[in-house]
C-alpha cells in the first residue's frame, strides 16, 4: 500500500512539522521550499469516499517525496476541506466559502513566512480550489514576499495514452482517472460495486465546456445525476498505479525546479 500516513519518506525525513520549534529556528531557509497540499471533503459519486482529493494530493506528495529523500523540499499538513460549493447539499460535501479558504491560506503562509521561509508552493488536488488559489499566490506574494508557486495534480498528463477522448473531454469527477487513482492509493475506500457511468450532456461539437478558457458556471445538480462526470466502471488498481507512479515522477521533479528556482537571476 502506497498511500500510509505518518508512514515513508515524507512523514519520517520531510514532514516539517515533525521537526522542533528549535530545530525549524536553527534550518538552512534561503532555498527551503514548503508545499502546502490543499484538497476537498465533497460528494464523489456513490463509490468514491468523499475525502477523494485530499487522500490524493497526499498520496500523490507520498510518492514525489520518494524521490526528494535529501532536497531541500518540505511537506506541511494539506487542508483537507476547500471550495466546494459546486457540491453543496450533497451529503458529505463540507466546503469552505470563498473568504474563508482565501484567509487561511493567508494565515499560513504569513506564518511560515514570519518563520523565516522564502519560498512556498500551493499544492491543489482539487479542480473547485484553481481559480482562488492561482488568485491568492499573486496575493501573497504581494503581503508576505513569499516566492508564491502554484502545482495542481492534474498538470502533467499521464493518462491520454489509455482512457477515452470522451473521458479526457468530460471526465472531470470520479470518473475512470480518480476512481483508478483512489484504488491504487486505498482500495477498502472504493466500492467499485456502485461505481457507474454518467457524462454531461454537452453537445460533442459545442465550443462551451465545463472547464478552460470558454465554460460555464455549473454546478453538480446541472450535469449530473449520479455525482460523477465520466465512466468510473472503467476504473482499475492497475491504470491508478500507472499513473500515480507517473505523476509522483513528474511532481517530484518539478518540486526540485521550485526549490532551486532563482527570482534574481530572472529580474537582473
Ligand atoms: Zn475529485
Amino acid at each position: 500500500m502506497i498511500h500510509s500516513r505518518y508512514q515513508g519518506i515524507a512523514f519520517e525525513k520531510r514532514f516539517l512539522p515533525r521537526l522542533t520549534t528549535m530545530q525549524i529556528k536553527e534550518m538552512p531557509k534561503e532555498d527551503a521550499l514548503l508545499v502546502l497540499p490543499i484538497g476537498a471533503t465533497e460528494q464523489h459519486g456513490p463509490h468514491l469516499p468523499v475525502y477523494t482529493d485530499t487522500l490524493l494530493g497526499e498520496g500523490l506528495l507520498n510518492l514525489a517525496f520518494t524521490h526528494l529523500e535529501n532536497e531541500n523540499v518540505w511537506l506541511l499538513p494539506p487542508i483537507p476541506y476547500g471550495k466546494s460549493n459546486e457540491h453543496f447539499g450533497l451529503a458529505g460535501t463540507i466546503t469552505l466559502s470563498a473568504a474563508t479558504l482565501q484567509a487561511v491560506v493567508m494565515d499560513i503562509a504569513k506564518s511560515v513566512s514570519e518563520s523565516g521561509f522564502k519560498k512556498i508552493v500551493l499544492f491543489n488536488s482539487h479542480g473547485g480550489n484553481h481559480d482562488l488559489l492561482n488568485m491568492m499566490a499573486r496575493e501573497i506574494r504581494i503581503e508576505t514576499g513569499l516566492m508564491v508557486f502554484r502545482l495542481n495534480s492534474t498538470a502533467f498528463d499521464v493518462t491520454s495514452e489509455v482512457i477515452s477522448e470522451k473521458e479526457q473531454k468530460f471526465g472531470i469527477h470520479g470518473g475512470e482517472v480518480e476512481t483508478s487513482m483512489v484504488l491504487d492509493l486505498k482500495e477498502s475506500w472504493v466500492q467499485m460495486k456502485y461505481s457507474t457511468r454518467e457524462f454531461p450532456k454537452l453537445d460533442e461539437d459545442s465550443n462551451i465546456y465545463l472547464k478552460g478558457g470558454c465554460y460555464f458556471a455549473w454546478l453538480t445538480k446541472d450535469i449530473s445525476e449520479s455525482g460523477i462526470a465520466g465512466d468510473a466502471s472503467l476504473g482499475t488498481k492497475q491504470k491508478g498505479e500507472q499513473f500515480n507512479e507517473k505523476l509522483g515522477i513528474k511532481i517530484a521533479k518539478v518540486l526540485l525546479e521550485m526549490s532551486h528556482f532563482d527570482l534574481c537571476r530572472i529580474n537582473q
